[in-house]
């Protein structure tokens, strides 16, 4: 039997990405799903062939728990939204998916944890591109210095926001901007391709060129990522300017990188060798991420992107957001602790 997955909350990320990679998955399926809206219920219900049982709205959730057709919940709301819907789900005994960044605060994201473990559950974060070819040969080409120590890191990822999700400049709703959405890539890439959690942070924000749109959130950041043998990370994130989505990595005996690196298809590499070890296949990411998780769950195996690791995340953009408030270096020590992996 393929795993049932339930979506909740039907925005465009679940609509456009998610609910056409469960129709290409091995593992798992979309069985169910959670919505405010009576009609996207019946236009979901209609499109993919979903029992009656299985559509739920935010209200009768809970009854989830008496549904064995449903073994996980994605969660894909505003970021703020995350840590009630993951624990209620928890707690409802699914295992859980939830998208990035996983909280708006450490708290929330350490209740997720708590509500997993409590319920003997799986907790995963939406990183995708842990299982993405070109962004896993990032990890191994970095990881194993293949060309050599990484001096510099180098990453930028954003877009010019047009508004279409308010949620997304809503303080509130998204824990912050530009760096909370689309900042974390870059992180994120920084982070497995080092190998390293960064030991401190130094941030600015960039000028506000649109102060009502942006009077909640940051317009874009730059931020450098400090490692403990010195290596740096200079990273920039936007929703004033479309940047390229970069990852670069410059090491002792050449570079290598991404553009576009974090998309959801398109992804090209290039190295100064021109040694043809980036010119890899896209592929569908999402399905690779959904049916990984399957496979943890039904192996009971470890996933690659735990909550932990979103706890960390978390923990790292607030340091940030900390660095680029005061003007001082931050240091994440404390941070380091928490997870080994990368
Ligand atoms: P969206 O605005 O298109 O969808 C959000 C959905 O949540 C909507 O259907 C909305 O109705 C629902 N919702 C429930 N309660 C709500 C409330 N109180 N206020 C507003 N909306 C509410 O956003 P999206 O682009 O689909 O993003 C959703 C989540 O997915 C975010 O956490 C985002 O960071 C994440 N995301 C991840 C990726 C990725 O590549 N991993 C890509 C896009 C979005």
């Amino acid at each position: 039997r393929k795993l049932g997955v339930a979506l909740l909350g039907l925005g465009k990320y679940s609509s456009g990405q998610l609910a056409p990679a469960l129709q290409q998955t091995k593992l798992c399926r979309l069985a169910g799903i959670v919505t405010g809206s009576p009609e996207k219920a019946a236009k979901w219900k209609q499109q993919y062939q979903l029992a009656d049982k299985n559509i739920y709205d935010y209200k009768t959730f809970d009854r989830i728990a008496d549904n064995p057709d449903i073994d996980i919940v994605y969660v894909v709301t505003p970021n703020a939204l995350h840590a009630e819907y993951a624990v209620r789900a928890a707690q409802a005994g699914k295992h859980v998916i939830c998208e990035k960044p996983m909280a708006t605060t450490v708290a929330d994201a350490r209740r997720m944890i708590a509500a997993s473990q409590k319920a003997g559950k799986k907790l995963s974060i939406g990183y995708r591109l842990h299982f993405e070819p070109h962004n896993q040969a990032m990890m191994h080409l970095g990881q194993t210095q293949a060309y050599g120590p990484l001096k510099h890191l180098v990453s930028d990822n954003g877009f010019r926001f047009g508004n279409d999700t308010p949620w997304r400049v809503d303080k509130a709703l998204a824990g912050g901007g530009p760096l909370m959405d689309m900042g974390i890539y870059s992180l994120q890439g920084c982070i497995y391709t080092k190998g390293q959690v960064p030991i401190a942070v130094t941030a600015k924000f960039d000028p506000k060129t649109d102060t009502q749109l942006f009077k909640d959130v940051e317009a874009g950041l730059k931020w450098q990522l400090q490692f403990a043998d010195g290596t740096t990370a200079d990273c920039h994130t936007s929703y004033a300017e479309n940047l390229d989505g970069r990852l670069r990595a410059e090491a002792a005996n050449g570079w290598f990188e991404l553009q576009p690196a974090f998309g959801y298809g398109g992804l090209a590499g290039s190295t100064s060798k021109n040694d043809g070890k980036l010119n890899l296949p896209n592929i569908n990411q999402q399905a690779a991420q959904m049916d990984d998780f399957a496979d943890c769950v039904l192996h009971n195996k470890p996933t690659r992107v735990p909550g932990e690791m979103g706890l960390r995340d978390v923990q790292l953009l607030l340091a940030i957001y900390r660095a680029a408030e005061t003007g001082q270096k931050v240091a994440t020590t404390d941070v380091q602790k928490l997870i080994d992996r990368t």
